[in-house]
């Protein structure tokens, strides 16, 4: 130390000490930093010292804090930044879906006899089915909503899948005035007539679920008919009332009569002074509607009710079993139907279809509280996915819970397992798979 004292002066001397004093506490510092940090984030726990670096460095480097789920759109609105919208319709025009079709029945009947491999029914009594349903093409104003239209889609692609039926999941908005709940009637005529290979188009809202995936549509109770919805004669045609029948969940043969059924529906439709003065009409001649805009149930119950003789023949109110069911009455009743009954009844005692009407998850605002829909949202999507799970021997803990559990012993031979609901290999699949 002399002899640096005498090359460097006794003053820088004890600098020098003191910057190294003050580097080990630094380096004391560092160490106990990383072990800290190690310990909270775990990222030594599996990783290798160059990822713990890596992770470290993240870590420290980390943008300010973004709000849970950064999801808004940065981008503009496609309608300003794609350029040109449609211009505007002429308000005094009636309004069309498309050009007039009158001849469809022979043009679809030239096509199916062209194409011998594309027939409209894949056997005896079973039509081929596209199961149609969809969302608006924004994200939800609720982030959470999208999580339920996935598990909405999830469970219908389920059924679809058991049942051997086509699905087209729709988020266009293919004509700007039939925005909302109209958005149906451009999308089903388009399907039709791009699809004559279909024999039904199901459509299905988005905020329905199926909750018994063992049972198949009547299919032959429906041959005579055209559309059939979930749905009472007397509450349509005598009492003329709002909710005498559902259009959340129903079967539109693909023939002219429903082309026709689309023309007279639609007019309604059209967003602005059409829809809200039709409103008005359909609140002053149906039972018990609230006021507001025109909504295609209402404007159906209205159709079926002032042209009975027109539509009424082909038109089947189904009651025998939970084409569409109300949410309301059937939640709480789960665990009872669990308790009593099985799969494939599809009525009061195992509802095919829990529709949760007014619970709008995707929207700021439902008619319901969004807690208790999310729930009960949740609930039915699990009844529903246990039978699914039950083929590969798993179930939910309890019907409040994304968790399952094994439900039998792995095997060394799995073929020899039979799934108790007879789902992994359907009857109602067979001709289908023969055919194809
Ligand atoms: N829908 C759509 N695009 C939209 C808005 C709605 O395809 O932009 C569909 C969606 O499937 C939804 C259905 O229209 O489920 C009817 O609306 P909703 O279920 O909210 O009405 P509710 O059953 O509550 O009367
Ligand atoms: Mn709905």
């Amino acid at each position: 130390m002399s002899v640096l004292g005498r090359c460097l002066g006794e003053r820088r001397v004890r600098q020098l000490q003191r910057t190294l004093r003050n580097g080990r506490l630094t380096l004391i510092c560092l160490v106990l930093t990383v072990v800290v940090l190690r310990g909270t984030i775990g990222a030594g726990r599996f990783g290798t010292p160059e990822q713990d670096l890596h992770d470290l460095r993240r870590l420290l480097h980390r943008q300010p804090q973004l709000p849970h789920r950064a999801l808004t759109e940065k981008h503009p609105d496609a309608s300003s930044a794609d350029g040109e919208d449609d211009p505007p319709r002429d308000p005094s025009a009636p309004y069309s879906l498309g050009p007039k079709i009158s001849d469809w029945d022979r043009q679809r009947a030239d096509w199916l006899r062209g194409h011998p491999g594309r027939p409209s029914f894949v056997g005896p009594n079973k039509p081929r089915v596209l199961l149609v349903t969809g969302s608006s093409p924004q994200p939800c104003e609720n982030p959470i909503g999208d999580h339920y239209l996935l598990k909405a889609i999830k469970n219908k692609i389920d059924y679809c899948r058991v049942h051997g039926l086509e699905i087209f999941y729709n988020m266009a908005l293919l004509d700007a005035e039939m925005a909302g709940f109209w958005a149906k009637l451009p999308l089903i005529r388009s399907l039709l007539l791009a699809h004559p290979e279909v024999e039904f188009l199901w459509w299905m809202d988005s905020d329905a679920m199926f909750t018994d995936m063992a049972f198949e549509l009547p299919w032959e109770r429906y041959a005579p008919y055209n559309l059939v919805m979930h749905g009472w004669d007397e509450m349509v045609y005598d009492d003329h009332n709002w909710i005498g029948l559902n259009t959340g969940s129903f079967l539109l043969r693909n023939c002219q009569w429903s082309l026709d059924l689309l023309d007279v529906w639609a007019p309604m439709g059209p967003k602005g002074k059409t829809r809200i003065e039709a409103g008005k009409v359909l609140t002053a001649y149906l039972k018990d509607r609230p006021v507001f805009e025109a909504d295609d149930q209402s404007a159906m119950v209205y159709l079926l009710a002032t042209q009975r003789e027109r539509w009424g023949e082909k038109v089947y109110l189904e009651s025998g079993y939970y084409l569409h069911g109300y949410w309301g009455i059937l939640v709480d009743r789960y665990e009872e139907m669990i308790e009593n009954y099985h799969p494939g009844l599809g009525d009061h005692r195992w509802p095919l279809v829990t529709h949760f009407v007014g619970c709008k998850p995707c929207a700021k605002f439902g008619d319901y509280p969004v807690e208790r829909c999310l729930k009960q949202m949740d609930r039915a999507f699990n009844f529903g996915d246990n039978q699914i799970l039950q083929m590969y021997g798993f179930t939910h803990k309890s019907l409040a819970s994304r968790r399952v559990k094994r439900i039998r012993n792995e095997t060394t031979n799995p073929l020899d397992w039979q799934d108790e609901l007879g789902l992994l290999h359907p009857h109602f699949k067979a001709s289908k798979d023969a055919k194809s």
